[in-house]
């Protein structure tokens, strides 16, 4: 048995939920984190409401409790893309207002619309849609428009808009349509100062001032997601729209860190330490061979848990005080890690941090960088056997999701 064990570690950093079978791995997150991030955002934000974004299940990290960890903090909405995940939400006993952006016009808004979720239109066709749910609920659904001033993704294309706006003039007429907001999304704002930013806002103004021209004033627009948030205060409207930073990751890392602090820590425990006789290969295909005696560590983490295996020999892995080089190939469930002469007597049980927040530990940016992608992308790694475990909140009611 291990002389440091794993839970030990877990309560220190202040968790109160202890499994009965001990993960082999495990993302912790710090909902202090997300609290601290969501208060800096706000700060940001000047007079400005914030909606913190937690679609794909909070980035990995868990979208009911980073919703309520943001609203505790003083976000006042959330954002998700689809109406399952608004739902879950609603489910979960949230209910501040939530808005779905993204929805096909099959996609479920009866319940949308009984469970009093915002709804983020695209197209005429899905105001139908919308229409059509408000009918059969009786029912006023709620709407958002989301205009596309130049990402080209989602949103009302200009040629659209004004036959979207003519429809929700006479639906909200007939009381069958609230129409709350407007929205857009910047294609380019972790480039704080590039042209294609004031092009979008003076679309966006343009389409605000549209609307109103068809007797359609919103109660708030909003046009800023955690880059725009950030390094253009003079976008922020009435609700700022951050996802990525409310996490504790910066939008625009080459610029600043915001005094953002990090929310996930992926890490798993050393189940095996031995020796390995120089000349020996170590792992699938003995891409790395000893240079000489040394110790190594297995950390029962692996490509199915999100750990890719591109980044076999190119990682370092958190053991007590330092960053030890990851060798050889990464497998299904493992991979490997050379400890020298182990100068900190790893052992069978210590955490191994493959990435995390505290100071020192390695960075998702430093994945990123390896795959040529971003921290968005790595955040959402960890998956599959992978237990997810919150530390820091302690307005949690015990036994509380
Ligand atoms: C994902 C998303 C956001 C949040 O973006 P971040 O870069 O994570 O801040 C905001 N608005 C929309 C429409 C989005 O899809």
């Amino acid at each position: 048995m291990a002389a440091r064990p794993w839970r030990a570690a877990a309560v220190v950093a202040g968790s109160v939920t202890v499994s009965s079978a001990d993960p082999q791995a495990e993302t912790v997150v710090d909902l202090d984190a997300v609290a601290h991030n969501v208060r800096t955002l706000r700060e940001y934000a000047g007079d400005a409401a914030v909606m913190a974004v937690v679609k794909a299940d909070g980035y990995n990290h868990g979208a009911v409790r980073i919703g309520r960890a943001a609203l505790a903090a003083g976000a006042a909405e959330l954002g998700v893309t689809t109406i399952a995940e608004a739902l879950a939400l609603r489910a979960a006993g949230i209910d501040a207002p939530i808005l779905s952006w993204l929805n096909t016009s099959d996609a479920d808004y009866p319940a949308a619309v009984a469970a009093d979720i915002e709804i983020g239109v695209s197209s005429v066709a899905q105001l139908r849609a919308v229409e059509r749910a408000a009918r059969s609920t009786g029912r006023t659904a709620t709407v958002t428009l989301k205009v596309d001033t130049g990402l080209n993704r989602n949103g009302i294309p200009e040629t659209e808009y004004p036959k979207v706006l003519t429809l929700l003039r006479e639906l909200v007429a007939e009381q069958s349509v609230r129409f709350r907001a407007m929205f857009s999304h910047l294609a380019r704002a972790d480039e704080p100062r590039h042209p294609a930013i004031d092009v979008q806002r003076d679309r966006f103004m343009d389409a605000i001032a549209l609307a109103k021209d068809h007797g359609l004033q919103p109660d708030l627009v909003h046009l800023a997601n955690s880059a725009a948030a950030l390094t253009r205060p003079d976008l922020a409207f009435d609700m700022i729209r951050p996802g990525i930073a409310v996490y504790g990751l910066s939008p625009v890392p080459e610029l600043s860190d915001f005094g953002l602090r990090p929310a996930m820590t992926f890490r798993a425990r050393v189940a095996l330490v031995k020796p390995v006789a120089a000349g020996e290969g170590v792992s699938y295909g003995h891409e790395w061979v000893a240079p000489r005696d040394t110790t190594v560590a297995l950390v029962p983490v692996g490509y199915a848990d999100g750990v890719p295996r591109s980044l076999g020999g190119r990682i370092g892995i958190r053991l007590g005080e330092r960053d030890y080089p990851a060798v050889g190939r990464v497998c299904m469930d493992q991979l490997m890690v050379d400890l020298g002469d182990n100068p900190d007597g790893v052992r069978e049980g210590d955490p191994a941090v493959l990435f995390g927040g505290a100071p020192g530990d390695p960075h998702p940016q430093r994945w990123a960088d390896l795959l040529g992608t971003i921290h968005y992308e790595i955040v959402c790694f960890p998956r599959g056997r992978v237990v997810r475990r919150y530390v820091g909140d302690p307005r949690r009611p015990r036994g509380a999701l």
